[in-house]
């Protein structure tokens, strides 16, 4: 399983650090976005669906620990 921001999509409009109901989103140094405790995700989807540019995918792999994975 993989929640993965693809930053070329990504306009840093904080929505899915306001919305993740775990809290789970962090900004870095610069103000930027990104998933500070992926451990702690219990793949509710709800930042992938808010996502209004399509720059946030979770995807699901039961047999393996969650991985999240900045593209830039
Ligand atoms: S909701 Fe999408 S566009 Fe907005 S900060 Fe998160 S990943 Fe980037
Ligand atoms: S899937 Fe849910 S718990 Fe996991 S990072 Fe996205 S909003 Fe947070």
């Amino acid at each position: 399983m993989a929640t993965i921001i693809d930053y070329k999509k990504c306009t840093n409009c904080k929505v899915c650090y306001e919305r993740c109901p775990e809290g789970l989103f962090e900004l870095d140094g610069d103000g930027n976005v990104y998933v500070a405790r992926p451990d702690e995700c219990w793949l509710c989807g709800a930042c992938q669906m808010d996502c209004h540019s399509g720059a946030l995918r979770v995807t699901y792999d039961l047999n393996s620990k969650p991985v999240f994975v900045k593209l830039k």
